[in-house]
């Protein structure tokens, strides 16, 4: 399963750094372009018009089940 450690993008736009660090931490960058969502559960990103509208910068790490 994949853990997710940190959770953020930059915005290619303004250049603004956004993390989501809860489920429900909804957070948009200055210019309104980009935005994450889903803390250390699942990765959400929205965006204006194109995966190139940010870059990923989110940490996550590959642990077996237990
Ligand atoms: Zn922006």
């Amino acid at each position: 399963m994949k853990i997710i450690i940190r959770n953020l993008i930059r915005c290619n736009h303004c250049g603004d750094i956004i993390e989501s660090t809860h489920r429900h931490d909804f957070k948009t960058c200055s210019c309104g372009s980009v935005s994450v969502d889903g803390g250390h559960d699942y990765l959400r990103r929205c965006y204006t018009n194109s995966k190139r509208d940010f870059t990923e910068l989110s940490v996550t790490e590959e642990k077996e089940p237990q």
